[in-house]
């Protein structure tokens, strides 16, 4: 059976103590039937860490450069995270995609030191507007999981399927848009890697996720869980949203 997850990425958002506070309204709120991540900007990461420390609430990061150290400024290392006690990284966000130029060459060296480091890569994938008009969705993600997970040979990272048209704008892929390119996501990890270990590899959807919309997208099957912007600030609204997905997939 695949893993379930409800991943929280506050992108440029919170302060430290805004951060704490957080940490106090999801403490002792969650269990370990659905894994719940929370992504905290970088000057968050410690505090936040130690908030939740020895609860089930994990602690992601937004990004990482694939080096260990270096003159590299403004960068920060996997070993850096691992310090933090950071699980998790998401890599080839579409908003470093589109916004800070990353392309599928650098995401796959990231992927892999994420992976030699023991971090949890999330790989994000997704089409624009104008890529799904002109019929391009399928071509452009086989090429971000090919490149993306070029040398991967382990079941040891995740999926995150985000429309890039989705993401924060309010609207979201509809359970049979997303559905079809999870069904295509599973086909293509069962030929990258073996049948028995691309079955295994939890494929999350992001995009516009709110409580009015979160069930219906959960009770896919193809659906392993979700990956939230916007509606994951509120800790209340995204505590909301876990235990949908708790009532959804375990019931
Ligand atoms: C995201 O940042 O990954 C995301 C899906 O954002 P939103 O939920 O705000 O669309």
């Amino acid at each position: 059976m695949r893993k379930y997850y409800l991943f929280g990425n506050w992108k440029m958002n919170k302060t430290v103590k805004e951060a704490v506070e957080y940490a106090n309204c999801v403490k002792g709120k969650v269990n370990s039937s659905v894994e719940f991540g929370v992504f905290p900007p970088f000057t968050a990461i410690s505090a936040f860490s130690e908030a939740v420390s020895g609860t089930n609430i994990f602690v992601g990061a937004q990004n990482m450069y694939y080096e260990e150290k270096g003159a590299f400024t403004g960068e920060i290392s996997p070993i850096m995270l691992k310090e933090l006690g950071v699980k998790y990284v998401l890599l080839g966000h579409s908003e470093r995609r589109h916004i800070f130029n990353e392309d599928n060459t650098l995401i796959n060296e990231k992927v892999l030191s994420a992976l030699s480091h023991g971090l949890v890569p999330i790989l994000c994938v997704g089409e624009t507007l104008e890529e799904r008009q002109t019929g391009k969705t399928e071509e452009v993600i086989k090429k971000q999981l090919e490149i993306g997970l070029k040398g991967v040979q382990t079941s040891n990272f995740i999926i995150a399927y985000e429309p890039v048209w989705a993401i924060g704008t309010g609207v979201n892929a509809t359970v049979e848009q997303a559905s079809a390119v999870h069904k295509f996501i599973r086909a293509e990890l069962n030929e990258l890697l073996h049948d028995e270990i691309g079955e295994t590899i939890s494929i999350l959807y992001g995009g516009s996720i709110k409580e009015s919309n979160f069930e219906e997208l959960a009770n896919n099957n193809e659906i392993d869980g979700g990956l939230v912007g916007g509606a994951s600030l509120d800790c209340v609204s995204f505590l909301t949203l876990y235990n949908i997905l708790k009532k959804v997939k375990l019931s």
